[in-house]
């Protein structure tokens, strides 16, 4: 997995399309610490309209984390991700200088930024932020596999479904649908979403089952240690924004302007 201490899990044919632990914490700047701290008016500057456009989100408590890796077991088997492929995974990072050294771990999932680089960097409009909710999509029926998305993101959280884990006779997993999008697609090869690229939806398909977005995503229905609460940003009574409120947090490489909607609560 590519939450464990060493990067054994992603040491696949597949690694250059999977980003490993080691990436992501370069790409985040983690190493450096070198976020910013924000406060809770940061949660509030999305103006709520008439139409109640949602600005769906999460807010993560570094302190309730304890890397049992629940919600990148839970996001795989519920969207049915590929081999080596995954939406979200828990990174580790040591701050401090010795004696004085803490463990961060870190719950990723895509941050469904409000102003996503990924999105302006396809050329034929296959993904997208949808206005009703904020949630960045791939249409897995028009991606044509460019991969100008993947190289956009500063997070490093798509990837290519490359299909190379594919086994020449399907088994179990192969047979499974994933209910992402609510297409109950099975993975077979040549077809979407091999050959797509691929990323977290906030298990989009869940939320529009009831259109009240009361369901949660699967990571923070399963996370043991309270530690991920999913939610509206433009709602200013939900727990997001209280949390915000209330605790000092981070979001990673604010200066890049991505405005991710994923805070995290240091
Ligand atoms: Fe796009 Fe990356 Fe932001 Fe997700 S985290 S919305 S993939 S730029
Ligand atoms: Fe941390 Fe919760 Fe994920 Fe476990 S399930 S690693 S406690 S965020």
């Amino acid at each position: 997995m590519p939450s464990e201490t060493k990067e054994s899990g992603l040491d696949s044919p597949r690694s250059e399309t999977v980003w490993t632990r080691k990436k992501f914490i370069e790409a985040t700047g983690l190493a450096a610490l070198a976020v910013a701290v924000t406060g809770a008016a940061n949660a509030q500057t999305a103006v709520t309209d008439s139409k109640r456009q949602r600005r769906y989100g999460m807010v993560i408590d570094l302190q309730r984390c304890i890397a049992c890796r629940a919600c990148t077991v839970a996001c795989k088997q519920e969207n049915k991700t590929p081999p080596g492929g995954f939406y979200t995974y828990v990174t580790e990072q040591e701050i401090g200088q010795y004696p004085k050294v803490k463990l961060l771990n870190i719950p990723a999932p895509c941050f469904h930024c409000s102003n996503p680089p990924c999105v302006p960097a396809c050329p034929i409009g296959a993904t997208s932020k949808r206005k009703e909710d904020g949630i960045v999509v791939v249409d897995y029926d028009k991606c044509q596999g460019i991969g100008a998305c993947v190289d956009a993101c500063p997070y490093g959280k798509r990837f290519m479904d490359t299909g190379l884990n594919y086994h020449t006779e399907p088994n179990e997993f192969d047979r499974t649908p994933s209910p992402e999008y609510k297409q109950n697609r099975v993975r077979k090869a040549s077809e979407p979403p091999i050959g797509k690229v691929r990323k977290c939806t906030f298990c989009l398909h869940k939320q529009d089952e009831q259109r009240n977005y009361t369901k949660l995503p699967a990571c923070t229905e399963t996370c043991m240690g309270k530690a991920i609460h999913f939610g509206d940003f433009n709602d200013p009574d939900s727990e997001l924004n209280h949390l915000l409120k209330t605790r000092k947090s981070m979001r990673l490489k604010e200066e890049l302007g991505t405005q991710p909607n994923v805070y995290y609560l240091i």
